[in-house]
């Protein structure tokens, strides 16, 4: 395996040296036949990785691990995480990589990752790999997400492997390269904690505060700072997945992050119908992390990370539960005020309505909605165009549209701005039969439809007349959607 240096970029490995407990040093297996997928020019350009460099042989066997550059070790991560309340004491990276840390154009350290790599030592049962289509999948559903603005990992490109994945099927591998600021969860800090080396604990928290939160660090009490930043960055976060529609469909401890980033795009989906109690995963039986649960689940989530970093908040238990109760008190109103104001933004409101005038309606309006099943994505997109006085489309989206009638002259009369609306309501997310078929396709070989649903998803504010599909309804034949974990 050669060691040569990607154009002028260094590898670092930060996370490697600093948390040596927590990082198993690991090569990727070898890929027999690399074949690039799909490419994310701009985030190559971020990270000063030139184009031509990762189209090419030595920029594909970087991008699946098969080339190791200077300065990186790829390492599998530790981690724990209560999948579905129940705690895995050492789940950890099974079939991923930390390749290395990079500084990207504005210097700031980001993880190159890959996934699908091979099996690790803590691949358990499973066999390491990843196929196309839940990569690309990733890889779309998480551009999306950065397109409309919401914090999330990103995707640097998808390399088919050529070796078959054994699922239900024989499916075509792939490797994702996923690059994120930093690959810290909760489940980092439960595995930190249960090792019951207090100075490990101390170091990776003090790692988390010096790359994500350098201001914790002159706080009176670090810990309780940097508890109290990943509080905000979560309550921040699941508020834009609410606007959006978007359900995660996983939200166990190891699957979130510290600095606020979404991260893991497995069984995750967008309403279409708005049902608050909507869930697409297979093996979410009993609706755990159901659309409307999410806040609740990542303050149980973040309960986990403050139970973890006890012993560094005080000397005395009783003393630092006491820190930890009061920093997660604020989850509570910061994601109301995180959700009430992007909600008003929604229907143009202006930030400084009166709340006896806003909460009304906004309460009257997700009844309505509910009641309706009106599709999440269509409603509020359209209801900008009902701010321009066409109505159509947007009443056409309920059976019985004389209640959003009477609703619409209220909201009508406080003079919503239809501009600032088309600003924050994307026209296309990825809807879900839109990218089965995506999927399908590039799974038989076809990248035509994966590349224009990309390009649909990738300006979600702009509506182009020639995308129509791209914001339409799925298909009534396209049925009760499923959506399935760990493939
Ligand atoms: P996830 O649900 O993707 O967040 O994964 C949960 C855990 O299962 C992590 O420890 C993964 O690394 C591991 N895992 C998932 N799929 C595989 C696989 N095919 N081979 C090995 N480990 C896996
Ligand atoms: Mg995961």
């Amino acid at each position: 395996m050669s060691a040569i240096a990607p154009s002028a970029v260094t590898f670092d490995g930060r996370f490697a040296r600093e948390l040596k407990e927590m990082a198993i040093p690991w090569q990727a297996e070898q890929v027999p036949d690399p074949r690039l997928l799909v490419l994310n020019e701009p985030l190559a350009a971020e990270l000063g990785l030139g184009a031509a460099y990762l189209r090419g042989p030595d920029g594909l066997l970087l991008l699946t691990g098969n080339l190791v550059p200077g300065g990186a070790t790829p390492v599998a991560q530790a981690y724990a995480g209560h999948q579905f309340g129940w705690l895995a004491p050492r789940l950890g990276d099974g079939r991923a990589l930390l390749l290395g840390e990079i500084a990207d154009a504005d210097g700031r350290l980001r993880d190159v990752h890959l996934k699908g790599s091979g099996r690790t030592p803590f691949a358990r049962g499973g066999d390491g790999l990843a196929a196309v289509g839940p990569m690309l999948r990733e890889y779309v559903v998480s551009e999306a997400m950065h397109a409309m603005g919401i914090p999330t990992t990103r995707s640097l490109a998808v390399v088919a492997t050529g070796r078959p994945v054994l699922r239900e099927t024989l499916l075509p591998g792939a490797v994702l390269t996923r690059v994120a600021s930093s690959h810290l969860r909760v489940g980092s800090f439960q595995f930190a904690r249960a090792t019951g080396d207090i100075d490990l604990l101390r170091r990776l928290a003090d790692h988390a505060i010096a790359r994500h939160f350098p201001a914790a660090a002159e706080a009176r009490n670090p810990y309780v700072a940097l508890l109290q930043s990943v509080i905000a960055a979560q309550a921040s976060l699941v508020a834009r997945w609410m606007l959006v529609g978007f359900v995660h469909g996983v939200m166990n401890t190891d699957n979130m992050t510290i600095f606020g980033e979404t991260i893991d795009y497995g069984p995750c989906a967008f309403l279409d119908a708005f049902d608050p109690a909507a869930v697409y995963s297979s093996i979410d039986e009993t609706g755990r992390y159901a659309y409307r649960n999410q806040p609740v689940v990542a303050e149980w989530n973040l309960t986990r990370l403050a139970e973890s970093l006890l012993p560094l908040f005080h000397d005395e238990q009783e003393q630092a539960v006491v820190l930890a109760q009061d920093s997660l008190a604020a989850f509570r109103r910061q994601y109301s005020a995180a959700w009430s104001a992007g909600l008003r933004a929604k229907i143009g409101l202006p930030d400084d309505l009166d709340d006896d005038a806003a909460s009304p309606l906004v309460d009257e309006l997700l009844s309505l909605l509910q009641a309706g099943r009106a599709d999440h994505t269509m409603f509020f997109r359209g209801l900008a165009e009902a701010a321009r006085g066409r109505t159509a489309r947007v009443r056409s989206l309920f059976p019985d549209p004389a209640a959003f009638d009477a609703w619409a002259v209220r909201w009508s009369s406080l003079g919503p701005d239809a501009d600032a609306m088309d600003r924050v309501n994307p026209a296309y997310i990825p809807r879900n039969h839109l990218v089965e078929e995506a999927l399908d396709a590039a799974t038989a070989g076809d990248l035509d439809p994966f590349a224009r649903l990309l390009e649909a998803v990738t300006s979600p504010y702009d509506e182009r007349p020639e995308l129509e599909r791209y914001a339409a309804a799925a298909p009534e034949d396209f049925g009760p959607y499923r959506t399935f974990c760990g493939t």
